[in-house]
């Protein structure tokens, strides 16, 4: 009936998430309020580390990639569940230092580190730094040469799988952004540059083929290719890879439709890859990572809205304007990306009519989403939409200047606040 195992309805005939009553979190905590369930989050976790032991006898470890929810109280809750994190920038890896995370089980990526990043991230730890391009692999090189340390790199490289996702989050291509191209050569060529920096521990392949993917072909398809590569460079160079990261990219139900695997899916596939693939070239299997983001939080997450003013154009359409919008979840705007709502206070009552929910932001297209079936629904009522605990807060802005909502997490039935609410003097913070 819902879109995420972890929503009910009460006797009072409210929608509940994890067992709290959204309409009260709504009144105690105030709207727009994103809420996210902890124990799908910690549930979720577990379930990739399951799978690594079950398909990889625990050879590997999950990386939540933290871009997907960032702040401090889901890095305490990864440390808690002991997995490991990806993060990108500074203010990642300052926000994980800062909750305690143990950093030397963070991985950092992206496409164009600072110098002040990459000392940043030494000074606290970070466990491993993925190199983009031939740039960073001399930059990681001087710095740590000034530091007289050796840093374990991997390569992130391009295996040349489309995931049959939008083009915009599809990132394994061979036009890509993201990593060093296969095809041209490129990869190889830097695998062999890292090997002959003085001051860098080559550790071993990187890939990230997209977001939001449904089934595993995709994943296979690059592993496969991954492991064409170990086995050039065992061959060619005499090296054996020791660490292969394959990424994330697991997709979640969004609405009805979409069907996404069970997530012990992910590893049950690519582990029978590298398994088979190490046991006929006499390769010894690579120490396996996986970057999980959006499907250990996004079903985990709801967001809250109150519902403003009604606007009926005849024939046409009927607008329903929400508290939030694009500030707060931009990924309508971004790509179009489809939800499900549900009016909280009516869960109880069938969608009889179609509507688009309507954000309050300065911007035509700043939509939740439209021709969504809803529940009737009047000013003052809370409607929850389904599904934003990935790539929502994280992506806030201050558009409008708004404030960015609170964020609340429930354990069993009570509720905490992780992030409070802006207040407009936060707004003006910075400003002279
Ligand atoms: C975004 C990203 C992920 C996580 O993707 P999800 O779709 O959220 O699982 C993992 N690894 C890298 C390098 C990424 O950029």
């Amino acid at each position: 009936m819902f879109v995420s195992e972890n929503l009910n309805i009460n006797e009072k005939g409210n929608l509940t998430i994890n067992g709290a009553d959204t309409t009260v979190l709504a009144q105690k905590y105030g709207t727009p309020l994103y809420v996210m369930d902890e124990d799908m989050i910690r549930n979720n976790c577990r379930t990739y580390i399951k799978s690594i032991e079950k398909y990889y006898d625990g050879r590997g470890m999950v990386c939540f990639a933290s871009k997907a929810f960032s702040c401090k109280e889901i890095y305490r809750i990864m440390q808690q569940e002991n997995i490991g994190i990806d993060v990108v920038s500074a203010g990642e890896i300052y926000t994980a230092y800062k909750a305690g995370f143990d950093m030397s089980k963070a991985v950092f990526h992206g496409n164009n580190k600072s110098a002040e990043e990459v000392n940043m991230a030494l000074d606290t730890g970070v466990g491993r730094i993925v190199a983009d391009n031939i740039y960073e692999i001399e930059m990681l090189d001087r710095i740590a040469g000034e530091r007289k340390i050796s840093i374990p790199v991997l390569l992130r490289i391009k295996p040349g799988v489309d995931a049959h996702t939008h083009s915009f989050i599809s990132t394994g291509q061979i036009d890509s952004k993201f990593g060093f191209a296969l095809e041209t050569g490129e990869a190889f060529e830097a695998v062999k540059k890292v090997l002959s920096c003085n001051n860098l521990e080559f550790r071993g392949l990187h890939c990230h083929i997209g977001s939001s993917i449904l089934d595993t072909r995709g994943f296979v398809a690059a592993a496969e290719i991954m492991m064409t590569l170990i086995s050039k460079i065992k061959d060619e160079l005499n090296y054996e890879v020791k660490e292969l990261n394959l990424g994330g990219g697991f997709g979640i139900r969004y609405v009805q439709s979409d069907d996404p695997l069970p997530y012990d899916e992910y590893m049950n596939a690519v582990a029978e890859v590298v398994n088979k693939y190490c046991a006929e070239n006499n390769i010894n299997r690579p120490f396996i990572i996986i970057e999980p983001g959006r499907s250990i939080v996004g079903s985990a997450g709801i967001t809250l809205y109150t519902v403003g003013g009604r606007k009926t154009i005849p024939d046409i359409r009927t607008y329903i304007s929400v508290d939030g919008g694009m500030c707060d979840n931009p990924r309508y705007i971004l790509y179009q990306a489809e939800y499900d709502a549900i009016v909280a206070n009516k869960a109880s009552e069938p969608k009889s009519e179609r509507v688009t929910i309507a954000g309050r932001c300065c911007e035509t297209g700043d939509m939740i989403g439209e021709n969504m079936p809803l529940q009737h629904c009047e000013p003052g009522d809370i409607i929850a939409v389904c599904a934003t605990g990935a790539y929502n807060y994280s992506m806030s802005s201050n558009y409008n200047r708004l404030c960015k909502p609170a964020v609340v997490f429930v354990n069993s039935g009570s509720d905490r606040l992780a992030v409070r609410r802006q207040t407009l003097d936060d707004i003006i913070s910075n400003d002279i």
